[in-house]
């Protein structure tokens, strides 16, 4: 099977570029600082270890290639060339321009042909994309053109809603506002029926998850 290489964007970003732990954590105490506190006392003495584990985490999509992981997909379906749909999978990104939380759910479907993929591996490209510094709008594209290219679908949707930090608590201040982006693919894009029933089927009952 062949994989496209992934751009650019999509690949871990060099290791040699990147500072030194120690670095990174005073980095933490210079804006320790620049909050007015002081990252000696107590309270603040393990806390720039503990920002740089959690970035880490927050960012640890920049070590996945998100197209390694679709490398195993499946040809024995039987046949199978129905809608695939995942939904509700919890998106948590970071704004690029704030560095705050971007928080919400995903709904991804895909029309088969021929070569299906393990679901778990679709929320883990969204995670892949999302462990990153984003905006919504690019996570959405990445995600749906990575699934098209590897799987080559007739089709993919990938629906994102998600609430945004940098509007709620800062900015402007409007919690409870959730931005709402997608991207249509082949007969997603084309194809109204097909699209309509995307859209009924990831605002039907049971959302929140079955398990
Ligand atoms: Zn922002």
């Amino acid at each position: 099977m062949n994989i496209a290489t992934p751009p650019a964007q999509a690949r871990p970003a060099a290791k040699a570029e990147r500072p030194t732990r120690q670095q990174a954590e005073e980095a933490v105490r210079t804006l320790l600082r620049w909050a007015c506190d002081d990252p000696t006392r107590e309270g603040l003495r393990d806390t720039p270890k503990r920002v740089v584990k959690s970035y880490e985490e927050f960012f640890a999509g920049y070590q996945v290639d998100p197209f390694a992981l679709l490398e195993r997909t499946f040809e024995e379906t039987d046949g199978y060339d129905e809608m695939v749909l995942l939904r509700d999978i919890r998106v948590e990104s970071y704004c690029e321009h704030h560095m705050v939380p971007i928080v919400g759910r995903a709904h991804i479907a895909y029309l088969p042909d021929r070569r299906v993929v393990g679901i778990s591996k679709l929320a883990r490209v969204v995670d892949a994309y999302s462990k990153r510094l984003q905006i919504q709008e690019k996570l959405t594209a990445q995600i749906a053109n990575t699934l098209n290219e590897v799987l080559q679908p007739r089709g993919v949707a990938v629906v994102i809603e998600a609430g945004h930090q940098c509007m709620s608590t800062r900015g402007v201040h409007k919690p409870g506002v959730s931005m709402v982006t997608s991207r249509m693919l082949g007969a997603f894009r084309t194809d109204p029926t097909t699209r309509r029933e995307f859209l009924s089927m990831i605002r039907g009952p049971a959302a929140g998850g079955l398990d």
